[in-house]
Order: structure tokens, then C-alpha cells, then sequence
């Protein structure tokens, strides 16, 4: 059987391994704790706040078939909040909200977590370097541990990372060139008691927000009132380096502007995500080289949505199937 090296334990690295599962002996590393990636979320005390993705849509045949062979309505929900839409110039207005918005149950990072490979994880396990040597690839890890040698490497971290960690002579490193990725920052509150707030969900337009979620509010949530106020895109861009006291005093006075009734909070907490969202994808379903036994995958192959994560691994592991 090849051995197969999976960097990243998000919904990309977490799918390839769900479906390449008995085919080749995986190994999935992961620098973070938890698997999830980007549906990650964070707990501090009694708070929780999925401060990652807020939900995910399941538009596909292909998605939908692999959330109902691997989950049931106890790890998958539809979550339908009364939605507004609020800007610091205008009224509120409702919003309407069509189609489903699956979350993870009980969290947002439960969902990944659920996926049947968690046993193939090494956690707290960045990967550093790969080196390619006669026996095959070798991993570096960050505390100068060794992994290898696998036949395979598949790298499922955002373009940017992929790139630095992948060889530089290799052909698509000119097209991971080609994406760009967006940022974000997720403000966190916690309140012992809930304050009255006119929505579970709001889509903010004007400020330096654009999303706000009462994440207490989703399905199967039992904590205190956690509100989660997430930037814009390119307002996060433009303050990605500013020391994180003063980005959280500034997302604080917009939400301040939008909720002039809000108490003090509790518990507030900044998380900031350098690669959130793609601008620019490659447009391909992945890269792939197969003399080098090199591919990468994610979300910014197709569009930057978990949804995209999950068919640019799917149709991969197609790939890989036809080939191990
Ligand atoms: C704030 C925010 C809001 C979002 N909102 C939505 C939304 O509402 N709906 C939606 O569909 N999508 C949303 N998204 C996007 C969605 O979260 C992503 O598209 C999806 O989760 C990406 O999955 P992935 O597996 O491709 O990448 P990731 O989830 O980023 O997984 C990559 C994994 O690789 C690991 N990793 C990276 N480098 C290394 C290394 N060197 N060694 C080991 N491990 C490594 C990372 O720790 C991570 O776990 C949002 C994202 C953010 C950040």
C-alpha cells in the first residue's frame, strides 16, 4: 500500500482521507490541536464561539451524498436565525434566507471531528520542509522531528502556505501565484446575561463589520449569550499588521455605532485570520503532479467556502484513486 502524507487536518485534508481510507496508508499532520481548520471553533470558559466559518451551504449532488453517508441531525443541523440586514446610515430591514446553512452540532469544529479519520491525525504538527530523497518524501516538523519517507504528499493549506512549503522548481507554484486570499478578524463577546438583540444573525453594511452572529442562538448551543462580530474582508487587509488592542477598540466602537445599547461584555477576545476568504481562485478543482507525487487541494481551488474545500479534495481523491 503507498504511503500518503496529508497536510492539514481542515474539511479538505479531512475528505481526501475519508475517501483514500483503506486505498494507501495516510498520515494526516495538523499544527493545530483541534482538526477543523478554518470551521473551527474556540471556548473560553463558558463562552463558545464558532469564529471560523459561520455555516456552509451543500449545493451539490456530490456534497450531499457525503453529508448523508457520514452524518445524522445529531452532528448536522440547518441553522434558519432571524436574519437582519444593518448599516450605520439605514434602518434595519429583515432579511430573507432561503436556502439551508448546515453548521456542526454541537460546534462548528464537531463536524470535522466527526469525519471517520481522526485516528490517522498527528496533531501539534507543523510541517516545516519536505525533502525529496530516494526513499521518497521526508516531512521536517517544527520542534526538528522527522517523518517519512512517503510516497505521496498532498499540502491542503491556504495557497500561500502551500506554496512556501512545497518545492520551488515545481510547475504549479506559478499557479498558486495566482490566487489571492483575504483576511478576516472574528470579535468575540460573552455575556452572562443575554442582552436584548433583534436578530440571530445580521449582515452589516457601511462599517468595518460585516457579519454579526449570536452563536448562542445555533442549534444545540447550551452556553451564555456569545456574539460573534466578524470584519470585512479588505477592512481586515488593511489592518492586518495594527497591534490587536487597536483593532479591537476600532471593530468595538463600529459595533458600538450598530448596537448602541450593548453592555459591557463579559468576555471579549480577537482572533485574526490572515487567509479567510479567496478573491482570487485558481478556477481548477486541484494541482497535481504525479512524477513528483506532489498535489495540492482546498478551498481556493473553486471559490473559498467550505463547500469548494470539499469538492476540490473529492474530485482529488478521484484522481488519486485512478493512480495509487
Ligand atoms: C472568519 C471566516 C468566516 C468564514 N465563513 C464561511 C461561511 O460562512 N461559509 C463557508 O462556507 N465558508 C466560510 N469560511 C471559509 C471556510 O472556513 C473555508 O473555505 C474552509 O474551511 C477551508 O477548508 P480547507 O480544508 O480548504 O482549509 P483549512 O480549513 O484552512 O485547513 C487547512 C489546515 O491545514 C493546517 N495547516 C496549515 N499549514 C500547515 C502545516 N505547515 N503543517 C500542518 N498543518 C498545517 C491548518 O492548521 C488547517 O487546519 C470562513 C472562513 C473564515 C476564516
Amino acid at each position: 500500500m503507498h504511503k500518503l502524507a496529508i497536510i492539514g487536518a481542515g474539511i479538505a485534508g479531512l475528505t481526501l482521507a475519508t475517501r483514500l481510507q483503506g486505498k494507501a496508508a495516510l498520515t494526516i499532520f495538523e499544527k493545530s490541536r483541534h482538526p477543523g481548520g478554518r470551521m473551527a471553533t474556540r471556548r473560553a470558559g463558558p463562552f463558545e464561539f464558532d469564529h471560523g466559518a459561520q455555516y456552509f451551504t451543500a449545493r451539490s449532488g456530490e456534497f450531499r451524498h457525503f453529508l448523508s453517508t457520514h452524518f445524522d441531525a445529531t452532528g448536522l443541523q440547518d441553522w434558519q436565525p432571524g436574519t437582519l440586514t444593518l448599516s450605520e446610515r439605514e434602518k434595519p430591514y429583515r432579511r430573507p434566507w432561503f436556502e439551508p446553512h448546515w453548521i456542526g452540532v454541537p460546534a462548528m469544529n464537531s463536524f470535522a471531528g466527526a469525519l471517520p479519520v481522526r485516528e490517522a491525525v498527528e496533531f501539534q504538527a507543523q510541517v516545516t520542509a519536505l525533502t525529496d530523497t530516494e526513499s521518497g518524501w521526508r516531512l521536517q516538523l517544527h520542534d526538528g522531528r522527522q517523518r517519512g519517507p512517503f510516497d505521496w504528499v498532498v499540502v491542503t493549506a491556504p495557497a500561500a502556505q502551500t506554496s512556501h512549503l512545497l518545492p520551488a522548481e515545481l510547475a504549479m507554484q506559478e499557479s498558486l501565484h495566482r490566487v489571492r486570499m483575504s483576511g478576516c478578524f472574528s470579535l468575540m463577546l460573552g455575556f452572562q446575561e443575554p442582552p436584548a438583540m433583534p436578530f440571530n444573525a445580521a449582515v452589516v453594511k457601511d462599517s468595518p463589520l460585516a457579519w454579526l452572529a449570536v452563536n448562542s442562538s445555533k442549534p444545540g448551543r447550551t452556553g451564555p449569550c456569545s456574539l460573534l462580530a466578524q470584519s470585512r474582508n479588505d477592512w481586515a487587509d488593511a489592518n492586518l499588521e495594527q497591534p490587536r488592542d487597536r483593532v479591537t477598540a476600532q471593530l468595538l466602537s463600529a459595533l458600538g455605532r450598530l448596537l448602541p445599547e450593548l453592555p459591557e461584555p463579559d468576555h471579549l477576545d480577537l482572533h485574526r485570520w490572515r487567509y479567510a476568504a479567496t478573491t482570487e481562485p485558481l478556477g481548477l478543482d486541484y494541482l497535481l503532479e504525479s512524477d513528483r507525487r506532489l498535489a495540492a487541494c482546498g478551498d481556493w481551488c473553486l471559490g473559498g467556502r467550505v463547500e469548494a474545500a470539499f469538492t476540490s479534495a473529492n474530485r482529488l481523491a478521484d484522481a488519486l484513486l485512478a493512480l495509487l
